[in-house]
């Protein structure tokens, strides 16, 4: 990216005396400066989602850690505290990557850290609270060591209101900047150490696509591939097409390169990532190429396991059952978000399924893959849903049959159009609503698991029980976690264990002696 583009695009306020500046400025009209070429945070509507598609998105390779700042950060430490979902756990990979290559270390102490960044989630109310809490606790850290960097970082700094609030009560920050400002990281850190200023910068434009970032991965057996970024589906509750801007694929032959050097480096597993994985290749304008060729391709990689994540029922298309269907290295788990079992809800949180057409979808998706294992995502209490409803969601949770599914109470995001909305459902029942809903989800969880006992599984063993070191854990390619005892040496390999204990979220067992199969 060359200087010119950066200004047209990037908006980096330096504040010299912050304090003083926040002072005599009335905090609306800083607002207005800091937002006036990003992108509007306003209601998400579809029109604008159309539109959205049709701007350029550019594919950037020449990113490098610029000279001047190359060893910045050599004697000194840095922390990230992530919060939310497995993108942002990858951008946090990102950012260790790009501060490693500047020389900072990195550390678990708050208290040895010369840069904190907290990488925040959007998605709920109570996950911001989180991140508000954190931001207030790191205060006095910040007035015992002034030369701290604290920076916040993710979705939540891409909302007008968090950044307003940051401003005006939380002035200790150095440096707020947003999920389309990453690779920028080097450039922002020296802009906050040298000037001592406060630094935002949060891009007008939604987002181009940066390859070759260096990152520091979490571990060495599995691996997050960023497939596509963003999302263009706008479900009426939902933050994300606001904080991670119009949907783009990153171009085969990048992921594909990507893969290929995770299994030279010898990982065992790798989850294509995206908000909606299955919109893959829809933003190619030169080539027919979707999710379900991406995954055939990788099929072909000498790479133990793959995953992806998230689906959308939505673009779940024949070609990708079809290429699934091979099996191998493609597991036969799919996480499908249904959100509802209500027609009616669904429509409303503009899904643009009605629960007939998701039915249809995961009988077809049986069809080809008998021994399918499905999970999901619910959300309950969505403004006016009436008990009838709630029920639907009950019972298609039944006629799936999911084995496992991430619950939550809806939660309004300002900005969304269901937040706009009157609701007439009681918090005490939406909890209640929850409740019950978790009652069932757990019953069939364990049933799942039940049907494990006696049976052999094939565990990629990940390291020690967090609650006893004797012990071993792993995921089967269904994603159940296993605990066994076995030899320290299966870590990081693929082994059979034999079932001797369900419980309601994991299986208990022991390995089979002479089973590694993956060196
Ligand atoms: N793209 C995925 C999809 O369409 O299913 C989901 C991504 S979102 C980060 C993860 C989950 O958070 C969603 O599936 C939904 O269940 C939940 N979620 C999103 N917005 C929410 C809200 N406002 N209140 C409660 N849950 C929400
Ligand atoms: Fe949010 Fe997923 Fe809907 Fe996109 S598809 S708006 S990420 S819930």
């Amino acid at each position: 990216m060359n200087e010119e583009q950066r200004k047209q695009q990037a908006q980096i306020i330096p504040i010299d005396n912050n304090i003083e500046r926040i002072k005599n400025t009335s905090s609306d009209e800083m607002i207005s400066k800091y937002f006036q070429t990003s992108y509007e945070p306003q209601s998400p509507d579809i029109k604008k989602a159309r539109k959205r598609r049709n701007e350029d998105v550019q594919i950037h390779y020449d990113f490098a850690i610029p000279e001047d700042v190359a060893t910045i950060g050599k004697g000194k430490k840095f922390l990230i505290r992530t919060y939310g979902c497995q993108m942002n756990e990858h951008d946090t990979e990102v950012m260790a990557g790009i501060l490693t290559e500047m020389g900072y270390e990195p550390t678990s102490d708050t208290n040895d850290a010369d840069i904190i960044l907290l990488n925040t989630c959007a998605i709920r109310e109570n996950a911001e609270n989180k991140v508000f809490g954190e931001i207030g606790h790191l205060k006095p850290l910040k007035l015992e060591k002034p030369d701290l960097i604290i920076g916040v970082c993710g979705c939540m700094s891409q909302e007008e209101s968090v950044v307003d609030r940051i401003l005006k009560k939380h002035q200790h920050i150095d440096l707020i900047f947003g999920t389309h400002n990453i690779h920028r990281l080097p450039q922002l850190v020296k802009e906050a150490l040298f000037g001592k200023e406060m630094i935002v910068e949060v891009w007008s434009k939604e987002g181009d696509v940066i390859e070759n970032l260096p990152k520091v991965r979490k571990g060495k057996i599995k691996a997050w591939v960023n497939i596509m970024y963003g999302c263009d589906k706008f479900c009426t509750y939902c933050i994300v097409p606001m904080t991670r801007g119009k949907e783009r694929s990153r171009r085969p032959q990048d992921i594909i390169q990507e893969v290929r050097h995770l299994v030279a480096q010898g990982y065992q597993e790798v989850t294509l990532l995206g908000q909606n994985v299955n919109a893959y290749g829809k933003d190619f304008e030169d080539i027919e190429y979707g999710l379900g060729d991406l995954m055939n391709a990788i099929h072909k990689i000498d790479i133990p396991r793959v995953r992806f994540t998230t689906s959308h029922p939505r673009d779940f298309d024949d070609r990708l059952i079809e290429v699934l269907a091979q099996g191998g290295n493609l597991l036969d788990h799919i996480h499908l978000p249904v959100q509802s079992g209500s027609s009616e809800i669904l429509k409303k949180m503009n899904r643009k399924y009605t629960r007939e057409d998701y039915l249809e979808l995961v009988r077809k998706i049986r069809k080809a893959i008998p021994n399918v294992t499905l999970t999901t995502d619910i959300i309950v209490g969505f403004p006016n849903e009436t008990e009838e409803q709630f029920e639907e969601t009950m019972t298609l949770m039944e006629e799936v049959g999911f084995e496992a599914a991430y619950t939550y109470i809806y939660s309004p995001r300002e900005g969304t159009p269901a937040a706009r909305k009157k609701d007439d459902v009681p918090e005490s029942v939406k909890k209640q609503r929850l409740y019950r809903l978790n009652e069932l989800v757990n019953k069939q969880s364990a049933e799942s698991m039940k049907t494990y006992k006696g049976k052999t599984v094939k565990v990629l063993v990940e390291g020690e029980s967090k609650k006893d070191p004797d012990v071993l854990a792993g995921y089967t390619e269904k994603n159940k976690l296993v605990n066994f005892k076995g030899p320290r040496s299966s870590i990081g390999k693929i082994v059979e264990v034999e079932i001797t204990e369900a419980k309601t979220w994991s299986l208990d067992g022991v390995m089979v002696e002479n089973t590694v199969e993956v060196n």
